[in-house]
């Protein structure tokens, strides 16, 4: 007897590991894991969801026309260019689906989104990654690898697991040199975060393009990771294409109550990116104080690394160890490429000094 066979490159893909959520034989975890906002979701955003369970038996909006027109307003963006998902995730699977066959290359940055690689696996695509200049994507290492067969170039800016960006001139001079037949997708995942000058979202590289998206996602800083709720803004033909293949209903009844509800709760967005600054800031100092390297990062997280210039015996593995048996979880970097790596999320003020006070003590150990 034989088993039904699948098709045999998604034997290849590797399933994404998220972050642990919980530790075995503690009550009480301090969660840093995943990028999750530090203050869950908005009271706005829970009454929204709160209001709208009565209405589970009804099937979402296929097209989100409010959600979509909320959107539309708050950034300024055509309506009919926007389109939603469960998640930016799915928008990143599909737009794999729509436009890469077997054989064809994704290209990435070599720290880039994990998603990239996995779902581009799932098509049978090669994944081809660039080099980074000091953990930061570098345009020039994209543009020497572009061949015959790239079909999608994916970067994330800024970029997680690394932290770091480049500013809209690199991302101009990206697009202006990539052949027009390949699309680029900025992935703007922690837009709402920065607040720099030379930073920009990129819905200025959509506007009258014909090969840019760029996605977003309510599942960072306004804390609905677990509703699932991500958007595009699309040339007209990715939107066509993409509308074609995705299921009608893939956006839930909450999750577009809440995505409304969480884009008219300006204060809450301010008073997150107020907390971020100033943890974000207090987090890469008193982390570099004891010795551990941390690049600079823009996002809600850090990268902390236990390199060879720590001068001791500590490596990222034991520190996360060390960090398990006090509470916390944080992520290993191993599967982006830095083994002496953690990630650490930018949580709560007693959060942020319960992780430093238990790196301190790992350091001085
Ligand atoms: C978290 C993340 C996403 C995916 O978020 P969804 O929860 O699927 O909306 C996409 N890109 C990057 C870079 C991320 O860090």
């Amino acid at each position: 007897m034989s088993a039904p066979k699948p098709i045999p490159y998604l034997l290849d893909v590797a399933p994404y590991v998220g972050g642990e959520s919980g530790i075995v034989g503690v009550d009480r975890v301090i969660k840093l894991a995943a990028n999750e906002g530090a203050f869950g979701p908005s009271a706005k955003t829970i009454e929204a969801i709160t209001k709208a369970a009565g209405e589970f038996h009804r099937y979402p909006d296929g097209d989100f026309t409010a959600l979509r027109t909320a959107l539309a307003e708050k950034h300024n963006l055509p309506i009919e260019n926007l389109i939603c998902g469960s998640g930016s995730d799915e928008l990143i699977s599909l737009l794999c689906r729509a436009y890469v066959q077997p054989g064809e290359e994704i290209l990435i940055s070599a720290h880039g989104f994990a998603m990239y690689p996995i779902y581009g696996k799932t098509v049978g695509a090669s994944i081809v990654a660039a080099p980074e200049q000091n953990i930061t994507t570098d345009v020039d290492a994209l543009l020497e690898r572009v061949t015959d067969k790239t079909k999608i170039c994916f970067i994330a800016v800024p970029n997680n697991p690394t932290g770091t960006y480049i500013p809209a001139s690199e991302i101009k001079r990206l697009r202006e040199n990539l052949r027009d037949d390949i699309l680029l997708v900025v992935d703007m995942a922690y837009a709402e975060y920065v607040n720099l000058d030379d930073y920009s979202p990129g819905a200025e590289f959509v506007s009258g393009s014909d090969n840019v998206v760029m996605l977003r996602t309510f599942s960072k800083m306004f804390g609905m990771g677990g509703m699932r709720l991500g958007w595009g803004y699309c040339p007209e033909g990715v939107i066509d294409v993409l509308n074609r293949l995705r299921s009608p209903f893939n956006v839930s009844y909450p999750s577009q109550a809440a995505g409304i509800a969480a884009l008219q709760d300006d204060e809450f967005v301010q008073m997150s990116r107020e907390h971020n600054d100033k943890w974000l800031n207090w987090t890469t100092e008193t982390l570099r104080d004891m010795g551990i390297t941390v690049p600079d990062s823009v996002c809600n997280f850090i990268l902390a690394r236990f390199s060879e210039e720590c001068g001791r015996n500590v490596n990222a593995e034991a520190a996360d160890e060390f960090l398990k048996s006090k509470g916390i979880i944080v992520r290993r970097m191993g599967g982006y490429g830095l083994p002496d790596a953690l990630r650490i999320t930018i949580g709560l003020e007693d959060e942020m000094h319960a992780v430093a006070d238990a790196l301190n003590e790992f350091m001085r150990d």
